[in-house]
């Protein structure tokens, strides 16, 4: 992942709420990989109110819900 022109932010992994550091570019797009668990989350401003994110978990991995 590049980090050149990117701010580090402090993240917590969707998955196992583990805390570690997201790469936040320019147009407010966030990328993280948890250190823990391997989960990639992408966070993206849609709007003023509205923020997308993506959590892509690792191929073992099970979701925490259950329906
Ligand atoms: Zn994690």
């Amino acid at each position: 992942m590049q980090t050149k022109n990117m701010i580090a932010v402090e993240v917590i992994c969707h998955h196992c709420h583990t805390k570690t550091t997201g790469w936040k570019d320019a147009d407010g797009v966030t990328k993280m990989q948890c250190k823990k668990c391997g989960t990639v989350t992408v966070s993206k401003p849609m709007s003023r109110r509205h923020v997308q994110i993506d959590v892509y978990m690792p191929k073992k991995a099970m979701l925490a819900v259950n329906n």
